[in-house]
């Protein structure tokens, strides 16, 4: 290694951390690392030697010496676990950095957190950007998309590094100054729950093939092979066609059949649920798909209820093409949530978002890249009612051909015993979004029957009780 001085140091040689410090290295910039335990620092020293990567790396065995030997204006990436290590990590910092120094936030955090961090550096006499990272391992590794919220001086500070190692679409970085403070934070995380709801809408596809049709996963793999060359094109969908193709070394089988069927989340998902229901937005889909995975994580009554409920199941017979317009509508209806969020906590916190800004940054890189955002990036800068993406022109012809598909495939998976809750959500609010009179008439005349908390009335008097006040 040599001792070569960089003014940029990454915190935190995890999975993610040790992936964005090798992209950092080979776009030709100099960095100082270091992690909390030394046989990461060592790991990471050793692949970087591997990689031919490690001449500009200066590796130090702990965050006050990585401070220390840093020549100012100094940009400290951290990139450790969520939550409180981060806080340990901007408290040891504040000592030992001084004025034109700037911490970088580059996990998954929780926006509200990054809001009072922001708020306890910046008073510190130091600079502080929230930055969302998504791509995964590989993202980062190699291009990831990259959500920055801060002051924008703060991110032309850091811009040329964050546009070498982002991921490109037609030449273009995925990386983009969102706005202030949570801005980039907060994107992430409805990017994460977007990623939810698409997981789960695909394991819903999936389940229909699998136990509603009896197809075998390979073959199923194959179907999604073949739609992601065409309007479902996407890294998820992508990955699903070849895990479904893939075997266990162990025993031969689909994958897919030696796993247990109960999977795991972080937070990011819950996060945006919450600050959906906070801001009184509907993001049914991604609800369906954070619940899902609670649901899944309660194997063993699941196992009893098989039993006990006892549930009779009909053999399925739906089109393939069928399932790729539900899968296709649902998908829009995710996005479109996820969006609607982000302009209502846009107006909520004063962000000025730039929703097409966010799309085109989407399109390479991330999880939820897909082809439906590079036409949500051109929907968002053309005419588009009532601000919903579901509006634009482009998106009504799509939903228009293919909603029925989502209709039919929904109900027949009800009536046939197999739950689809994502896209029944997707269906749901689909069919809301299109009913000038809906049905909360009746609900104010219960609020008011039993609450007396008073109604509108269409002629405009408002304060209004039915006649059980008398
Ligand atoms: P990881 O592989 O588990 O690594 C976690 C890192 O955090 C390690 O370097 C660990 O240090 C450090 N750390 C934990 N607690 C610490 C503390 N109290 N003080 C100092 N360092 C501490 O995690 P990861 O997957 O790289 O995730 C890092 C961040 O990126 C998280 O916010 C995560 O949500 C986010 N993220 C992850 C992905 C993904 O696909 N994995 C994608 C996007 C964003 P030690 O080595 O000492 O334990």
């Amino acid at each position: 290694m040599t001792s070569t001085l960089a003014h940029l140091g990454l915190y935190g040689l995890g999975t993610m951390g040790s992936a964005l410090a090798l992209n950092i290295l080979e776009k030709g910039f100099a960095l100082h690392v270091s992690n909390r335990s030394p046989d990461r620092i060592a790991a990471f020293v050793t692949e970087a030697q591997a990689e031919g990567l490690a001449t500009k790396a200066v590796a130090h065995d702990s965050l006050a010496a990585m401070a220390g030997a840093m020549a100012a204006p100094r940009a400290i990436i951290l990139m450790v676990q969520a939550g409180a290590a981060v806080d340990e990590c901007i408290n040891a910092l504040i000592p030992l950095l001084s004025l034109g120094d700037t911490i970088i936030d580059a996990g998954n955090a929780d926006f509200h957190d990054t809001r009072a961090r922001t708020t306890r550096v910046e008073a510190a006499g130091l600079a502080y950007l929230g930055m969302g990272v998504s791509g995964g391992e590989e993202g980062a590794r190699h291009g990831p998309s990259i959500m920055a919220g801060g002051t924008p001086a703060v991110f032309d500070g850091i811009r040329p590094v964050l546009e070498a190692i982002a991921a490109r679409f037609n030449d273009a970085p995925c990386a983009a100054h969102l706005g202030p403070d949570g801005a980039g934070h907060f994107v992430k995380t409805v990017h994460n729950g977007i990623e939810y709801a698409d997981m789960q809408m695909i394991a819903e596809i999936y389940g229909i093939m699998r136990r509603g049709m009896g197809m075998e996963p390979a073959d199923i793999g194959k179907v999604f092979e073949a739609w992601d060359k065409g309007a479902l094109k996407s890294y998820l969908v992508e990955i699903t066609g070849i895990i479904l193709q893939a075997q266990d070394k162990v025993t031969g089988l689909p994958v897919v059949d030696v796993i247990m069927d109960s999977a795991g989340q972080k937070g990011t998902g819950r996060w945006t649920v919450i600050e959906a229901l906070a801001l009184g937005q509907s993001a049914s889909v991604i609800e369906a798909g954070v619940g899902a995975r609670g649901w899944s994580s309660e194997k063993t009554a699941r196992t009893a209820g098989e039993t006990i409920l006892a549930t009779p199941r009909k053999a399925l017979t739906l089109t393939e093409a069928q399932l790729e317009g539900a899968l296709l509508t649902a998908r829009i209806a995710a996005y479109a949530q996820g969006f609607r969020l982000m302009a209502a906590a846009s107006a909520n916190y004063r962000w000025a978002l730039d929703n097409a800004r966010v799309a085109e940054i989407w399109r390479a890189g991330c999880i939820i890249r897909s082809a439906l955002l590079d036409d949500i990036s051109a929907a968002f800068r053309g005419e588009m009612p009532e601000g919903q993406l579901i509006f634009a022109p482009a998106f009504v012809a799509r939903l228009q051909a293919n909603l029925p598909a989502l209709r039919q495939v929904v109900a027949a998976a009800i009536a046939g015993g197999y739950p689809v809750p994502a896209l029944a959500g997707a269906v749901g609010w689909l069919d809301t979004m299109a009913q000038a009179r809906g049905t909360a008439d009746l609900i104010q005349a219960q609020r008011d029957f039993f609450g007396r908390h008073g109604f509108e009335r269409l002629d405009g008097a408002k304060g209004q009780h039915g006649p059980w006040a008398d």
